[in-house]
């Protein structure tokens, strides 16, 4: 038998390892003979610590969350026995399906959602690149370098991607606008620097499956000439930065990276760059100030990176669901990628379901799957209550009430709601939120986060977090509300960069689909 161990950070920090233990110890006192190998996360986070069984074959019985008393009846049953204890979430199949290595998933929470980015996390062992090339890794880097780099972008371009980063800025074009530069030198930067409280798809990607964001680095790299890539991650994430430099070595050893990879006589280096955790940094230019050992701070754009990003030289930034879809991209080809989501959101996105939901984790839908179906289908329903909002997008997005729940998840429904689809984090609302008191703690952290160059952001933040406070604090005036829509438009309007620019999101869709919420602060005087 194999036992895949979810060992994500979700995993670990809901026990995995005393699980890993107390497996092993039966195992060893029933003088039983089975494999236990460390994954990433199924996505299930809602049901960790996980552990998946196959007996043999290649459906595997999902069980969590795994207590002390369910690992023993796991090995001495399941494992050793050969029966499945009847107490298994469901099973995953896996396999290859019409050519790509697809697993089929009989779980209530997997139910709706279209794991294409996501097909190998929870099911191979991220610190193995064999397991990689077995599921049909790097047969897209092979492809991309049998080609030329236009019939990349033209690929790319078919595909439909656009940035997952939160823009929705069509990939190919952010490619060749780079290609298009005069310049020896250019460089390739994967954001992986997700820095939205509630936000880990980033994260999850990099535990579970580093070779495909490796894989979208190298061919993105060959096609806008670069050969030298940055990964820029966030320190706070040991674990995918353990794996993320296990995985580059192994490509080394292999000759997938350096010089000449595969004979192409193309050749790449990827760096790793630690970020200290400013939310700033995600922001192009302030990224590339902190690659380059200056301080993190945005400047104005145009130029764009694409033309003049790090060390002065054009510059693609893509982030790491971007890259990812790339390698998927080349290895399953343009038509495989666009055959979901809508007419001008093509592909599947990544979320992390989070907040008052009763299944919480890691999901990839089709973009222009509803809301509802989210909620409801996957995430199984509200925990405490009735539906109230749901906040997407993160601190720059915002926050849309019940009555909008069957809006669809694409780049533009999502845009005339008043909220944006952000890099993915999606947090559940019950009846229980104080819309106003969310509203403070978003803007708090924009707040904080605030690098002070520009005076809308450095001193309108200020000023509005001042007003909100006054009012969840019961010395809100009457004109306050007025007061602190004038500043939120000032502020979005007149701000340097991103983060600026969407900091009053919250305010302004709180005011505008809960401001009897306010009204009632107001009248209460709490
Ligand atoms: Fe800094 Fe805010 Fe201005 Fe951006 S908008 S440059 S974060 S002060």
């Amino acid at each position: 038998p194999v036992i895949l161990l979810g060992s994500a950070t979700c995993g670990r920090s809901a026990g995995a390892s005393k699980i890993e233990d107390i497996m092993k110890k039966r195992i060893r006192d029933a003088s039983g003979n089975a494999r236990i190998i460390h994954t990433g996360c199924m996505g299930l986070c809602y049901a960790e610590p996980m552990v998946t069984v196959f007996n043999g074959d290649t459906r595997g019985f999902v069980y969590g969350p795994v207590t002390g008393k369910l690992a023993r009846r796991i090995v001495d049953e399941h494992v050793v026995e050969g029966q499945e204890t009847g107490d298994a979430l469901g099973t995953v199949d896996i396999g290859f399906r019409d050519g790509i290595f697809s697993p089929e998933y009989d779980l209530e929470f997997m139910e709706g959602q279209s794991r294409r980015i996501l097909r190998r996390c929870g099911l191979i062992d991220p610190e193995n690149i064999k397991h990689y090339l077995a599921t049909g890794g790097y047969r897209g880097l092979i492809r991309a370098l049998n080609m030329e780099p236009e019939e990349i972008i033209e690929d790319i371009r078919r595909a439909g991607l656009r940035g997952r980063g939160g823009a929705g800025f069509p990939t190919w074009l952010k490619w060749n606008l780079c290609r298009q530069e005069e310049s020896e030198v250019r460089y390739l930067i994967c954001n992986a620097d997700e820095g939205d409280p509630g936000a880990f798809m980033n994260r999850s990607v990099i535990e579970g499956d580093p070779h495909a964001l490796l894989e979208g680095i190298i061919i993105a790299s060959y096609t806008i000439g670069a050969s030298e890539a940055y990964i820029y991650c966030r320190a706070e994430y040991p674990l995918a930065l353990e794996r993320l430099r296990g995985a580059i070595d192994e490509l080394r050893s292999l000759g997938l990276l350096g010089e000449d990879i595969l004979g192409s006589g193309f050749g790449l280096d990827i760096r790793i760059k630690e970020g200290a955790g400013a939310f700033v940094c995600g922001e192009e230019t302030a990224l590339i100030a902190s690659i380059e050992g200056r301080r993190g701070m945005p400047r104005t754009r145009p130029p764009f990176p694409t033309t003049r990003g790090l060390w002065g030289k054009p510059t693609v930034i893509n982030n790491v669901e971007t890259l990812a879809a790339v390698s998927l991209i080349m290895q399953q080809g343009p038509e495989y990628f666009s055959s979901t989501g809508t007419e001008e959101s093509r592909g599947t996105k990544t979320f992390s379901l989070v907040g008052d939901v009763r299944r919480t984790g890691l999901i990839e839908v089709p973009l222009g799957t509803s809301l509802r179906e989210v909620i409801f289908d996957i995430g199984g329903g509200v925990r405490g209550g009735e539906l109230k909002a749901v906040q997407i997008g993160g601190p720059s997005g915002g926050c849309l009430p019940a009555e909008l729940a069957d809006t669809r998840i694409d780049y533009d429904s999502l845009t005339s709601a008043g909220a944006i689809m952000g890099s993915g984090g999606l947090v559940v609302l019950s009846e229980r939120t104080c819309m106003v008191e969310l509203a403070r703690y978003f803007l708090e952290f924009t707040q904080k986060e605030s690098c002070g160059k520009c005076v809308p952001c450095r001193i309108g933040t200020r000023q509005m977090l001042m007003i909100l406070k006054d009012i969840v604090e019961g010395r809100g005036r009457e004109e306050d509300t007025g007061i602190l829509m004038d500043i939120a438009e000032t502020v979005k309007a007149a701000s340097l960069c991103g983060l600026g620019q969407t900091s009053p999101n919250p305010v302004i869709t709180t005011m505008r689909y809960f401001e009897n919420e306010y009204l009632d602060h107001l009248r209460e005087g709490k």
